[in-house]
């Protein structure tokens, strides 16, 4: 019960395809493929707790929403749950005029004619026939010889064709699956495919889908390119059949095997929505999608809502949706480390001042508001962040924008909660830290109402009411400019020596009630730096209670 020093031993590599002109790997993915989701069926099949028919109608009107035009529904023969919900998808109209559903059904007679009755009344479906065919599953499943294997899948092709004659309102479509593809012998794959083709004569206008999957993921994606490219050139007919794809995540590859796959020649790939599916998964059709959308390539899939199709996703599996899920999780599109924050800020600056709509973002492969994601969710801030993070927090939280030097100081208020918290900080985290440094709830002094006024040698004052320690004084002072006053009048007043270094204001960005920003920078006579902020409906008024915010820190 230890891993091998040897593997070798107990595992063999998997034997290349013999393939050596291969076209795949110079080919690019121009086009999207046609998609089917089997989330109501491999996917289910593989829960914890099959979804109920509550579930299952919302995961598919989730999947017609989102624009799949081929969904595999379930196994009808398999009981009376998979049966009365596809009867009931069919009874109360909900499968839109442009969708196709397919059912799934193993080989044998009984259970291919309760599936063409699950379906009776619909426009159009495809009748999904699959056997396995590799040698293992011949010689430890079934104890078959290969000839045996062929006649099973030519007898319910047979099955297919007369099951169709006999529901004539309904436009049927084969799809025919040599089930373990992948680990199975090339030409005895084409083989049976060929066969079922002899009896269902399919043409390029009426072709069958012949579904090839890597129903256990057991080589380098590459490998499973090849394969489809073998098959592909020694089918005969090749117009007359729709090649899919259906890759299962073993290796962690089952995309990568996907696109591979269509380089190779598919036109079709089944997966499910992030990946659900026996043991590892199926191939994710999120990912595989928004990675064409990220080459420029309309996927035909809309995942502009993401966060909705992961909450139904994720109430309907029961299942989470991992964190770090290509497009999806929860943490994808967010920042910690401040080198990163920094990157994607400047990226994000950058972006506005374009005048093309080329996405070329730092660290982001993708535009987070394509998906419905918002900006302020990009960057997070912990320990490991540095200023950039909580300047684009507090930037599109409260429409601060602090002056560099200031964000500096707050910088070590924010980083001291960080390691005093030991978690990642929220923005109420970042905000409260920030009213506490800069006194924004209040102080020793306290502006209560001010009058500012030109005297006649140009100079100002300042007269202002102040509560100092609640005890309201009038007070008053003179200087250049309004705020010189205020520090004359603390001066004058109370004795405090404060000098301006540097002042600077903005209109806060956002909101409708517009407001206003001033920063001050202050030496006190001990020559100690120290900042005072100020937000009020007029600048000027912001920029008195800097400087008292300032003088309350002393
Ligand atoms: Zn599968």
């Amino acid at each position: 019960m230890t891993m091998l020093k040897d593997p070798s031993v107990k595992y063999r590599p998997f034997q290349p395809i013999n393939l050596p002109d291969r076209q795949w790997p110079s080919r690019t993915i121009t086009q999207a493929p046609r998609w089917l989701s089997t989330d109501l069926r491999d996917g289910n099949q593989a829960l914890i707790d099959p979804m109920g028919a509550e579930k299952k109608n919302r995961f598919f009107d989730l999947l017609v929403k989102v624009g799949l035009k081929e969904i595999e529904v379930g196994f009808p023969a398999a009981g009376a749950t998979e049966f009365d919900f596809i009867r009931g998808l069919v009874d109360s109209n909900r499968i839109p005029e442009d969708v196709l559903v397919q059912v799934l059904t193993q080989s044998r007679e009984d259970l291919i004619k309760t599936s063409f009755e699950s379906l009776a009344g619909v426009h159009a479906a495809i009748v999904h026939l699959y056997n396995a065919v590799s040698p293992l599953w011949r010689q430890v499943v079934f104890g078959l010889e290969m000839p045996q294997i062929k006649e099973i899948a030519v007898n319910g092709a047979k099955v297919l064709r007369d099951q169709a004659a006999r529901f004539p309102q309904t436009k049927w479509h084969f799809e025919y699956s040599p089930e373990t593809f992948s680990t199975a012998e090339l030409d005895f794959s084409l083989e049976c495919c060929e066969a079922v083709m002899d009896v269902l004569k399919p043409t390029p206008e009426h072709p069958i889908i012949l579904n090839l999957p890597a129903t256990v993921e057991a080589a380098t994606p590459n490998i499973y390119a090849d394969q489809i490219e073998y098959f592909c050139r020694n089918l005969p007919n090749r117009d007359s059949a729709v090649i899919s794809l259906h890759t299962h995540n073993d290796r962690g590859t089952g995309v990568a095997a996907a696109e591979l796959g269509l380089m190779a020649g598919a036109d079709r790939v089944e997966g499910c929505l992030f990946g659900n599916g026996e043991r590892t998964g199926n191939c994710c059709l999120v990912t595989v999608g928004l990675n064409l959308y990220t080459q420029g390539v309309d996927p035909g899939l809309d995942f502009s809502d993401i966060d909705e199709v992961i909450s139904t996703v994720e109430y309907c599996n029961q299942l989470k949706v991992a964190e770090r899920h290509p497009y999806g999780g929860e943490l994808v599109f967010t920042a910690f480390s401040g080198s990163h924050q920094d990157a994607i800020k400047k990226g994000f600056a950058a972006q506005e001042t374009r005048n093309d709509q080329l996405w070329a973002v730092p660290y982001l492969p993708i535009d987070p508001a394509d998906l419905g994601r918002s900006y302020e969710a990009v960057i997070r801030v912990n320990s490991q962040s540095g200023k950039g993070g909580f300047a684009w927090v507090l930037e599109q939280d409260q429409g601060l924008k602090l002056p560099k030097r200031m964000q500096a100081h707050f910088s070590k208020h924010v980083q001291e909660l960080a390691d005093q918290l030991g978690r990642e900080l929220q923005a109420g985290d970042i905000w409260d830290v920030f009213r506490k440094a800069y006194r924004q709830d209040g102080g020793r002094f306290e502006l209560q109402d001010y009058e500012e006024t030109k005297a006649p040698d140009g100079s100002r004052v300042f007269a202002g009411k102040i509560a100092v320690d609640g005890q309201v004084q009038s007070v008053s002072g003179r200087g250049n400019g309004l705020l010189s006053s205020v520090v004359a009048t603390l001066q004058d007043a109370f004795g405090l020596g404060l000098e301006i270094r540097d002042y600077s204001e903005h209109a806060l960005s956002g909101g409708s009630d517009a407001k206003a920003a001033a920063y001050v920078e202050c030496v006190t006579p001990d020559g100690r730096t120290i900042w005072g902020v100020g937000v009020d409906e007029d600048v000027a008024t912001a920029g008195v209670r800097a400087v008292l915010s300032a003088a309350n820190a002393i």
